[in-house]
């Protein structure tokens, strides 16, 4: 009989003699010899061969979400649905329970780091809506399929070796590592790649764990902002007013003036008073053409825009701030007639279709595509334009439908 080498003995002979070990029988083989090659890659991308056969080698790829990868949204979001839905009452109140939840927390991360809690809270809002949402998918399956297949391979790779990393180090246990389909996680809804830069650890552990500890990823939020060119001293803008005839070719978050600037060619703060004297060089930022809201947006709102690269996003971010403050809502209409909806107006909606028979699943408030279709059918039976949308239009149309007559 034949003595059997130990397979770590196996592993370090064959790195001796220049072999990779191939990784076992597969029902994919295209995925089996891509996963052999980054198995080769390894250790020069500083994961050790133990730590890849025990986490990646057993991996089967998930090719759903190459479909994420090209996808062209079918679905383009007004910003008044989205912002509708982002800065709504719950996530206002959910978002001040958390400041006083995490008060001595949030204390001491803006002692360290710079950034007020208000805005801490309000990433953490949009970003996992307070840790509920931290996405379902199994990091290393969603990142080892892009590694393989798909147009953005070399740049999924390195996320990939870099969870592989981040599980080598112990900062995260390697089961609770979900996430979305490009691999972003936590509480905070960093990157891999991001969190090997910018993660901290803040409750003094050893581990940098933004997934089952919130004054880390509390922390890590705020460092984030920090590095990314935060001013403690100034806030990230606020709304304002534009004189009839304004020249908004001016426009443009990165097209910066001193708030001087913006007063001599008429722009008051939204309730008529003038601009402050004193303040950060800002950017006009409309994100509805001159009729909507405007906004001087200043550098911390570059700081906001960094996390996601994304204007409406910052703005998300932004008002959520202002209102749990204790801000009021945008003083501006949005220019449409058929406003947005908070997450529990859809919810309504989609509770007032399934009444009517349609079989869109649970009512989460989430307009996903089976929501989309039942809408359009029920526009055009209540007589709407039928382009499967969720606003106020076709929500007073639903209740009206069911209301008892008269
Ligand atoms: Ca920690």
């Amino acid at each position: 009989m034949k003595s059997k080498l130990p397979a770590s003995a196996a592993r370090l002979l064959a790195l001796f003699a220049g072999i990779s070990l191939s990784i076992p029988a597969h029902a994919d083989p295209e995925f089996a010899d891509c996963l052999n090659r980054l198995r080769a890659e390894s250790v020069q991308r500083g994961v050790s061969l133990a730590t890849f056969d025990a986490h990646a080698a057993p991996l089967q790829a998930d090719r759903a979400v190459l479909g994420f990868l090209d996808a062209q949204p079918e679905f383009v979001t007004p910003i008044w649905d989205y912002m509708a839905a982002l800065v709504d009452d719950e996530r206002v109140a959910d978002g001040r329970a958390m400041l006083v939840q995490w008060r001595e927390v949030l204390e001491r991360v803006e002692a360290s780091y710079g950034v007020d809690p208000a805005t801490v809270v309000a990433v953490w809002g949009v970003e996992s809506n307070y840790g509920r949402n931290f996405g379902s998918r199994p990091l290393l399956t969603s990142l080892s399929t892009l590694s393989c297949f798909g147009r953005r391979q070399t740049y999924f790779r390195g996320e990939f070796f870099t969870t592989l990393k981040i599980i080598e180090e112990g900062h995260v246990a390697p089961e609770r590592l979900t996430g979305s389909w490009a691999g972003a996680f936590g509480h905070t809804q960093f990157m891999p790649s991001t969190f090997m830069r910018l993660a901290v650890d803040f409750d003094g552990d050893g581990r940098r764990d933004l997934v089952d500890s919130v004054p880390d990823a509390l922390a890590s939020t705020a460092n984030f902002l920090r590095r990314g060119g935060w001013r403690s001293d100034e806030s990230w803008g606020f709304e304002v007013a534009l004189p009839a005839g304004f020249d908004s070719t001016l426009a443009g978050r990165r097209n910066k003036r001193p708030l001087a600037d913006w007063a001599a060619r008429g722009v008051r703060r939204v309730d008529g008073q003038p601009l402050p004297v004193q303040g950060p060089a800002s950017g006009l930022l409309l994100l509805a053409g001159g009729a909507g809201p405007a906004f001087l947006v200043s550098r911390n709102f570059d700081a906001l825009y960094g996390y996601n690269a994304a204007e409406s996003y910052a703005l998300a971010i932004a008002h959520l701030s202002d209102r749990l403050r204790g801000g009021a809502p945008f003083v501006i209409a949005w220019p449409t007639d058929d406003p947005g909806l908070s997450r529990a107006e859809r919810r309504t909606v989609q509770q007032l279709l399934i009444a009517r028979g349609h079989d869109i699943g649970e009512p989460d408030g989430m307009i996903g595509a089976r929501t989309r279709e039942a809408l359009k059918v029920v526009q055009a039976e209540l007589g709407l334009t039928a382009d499967g949308r969720a606003g106020q239009r076709v929500l007073q149309a639903l209740k009206a439908s069911v209301a008892p007559p008269r």
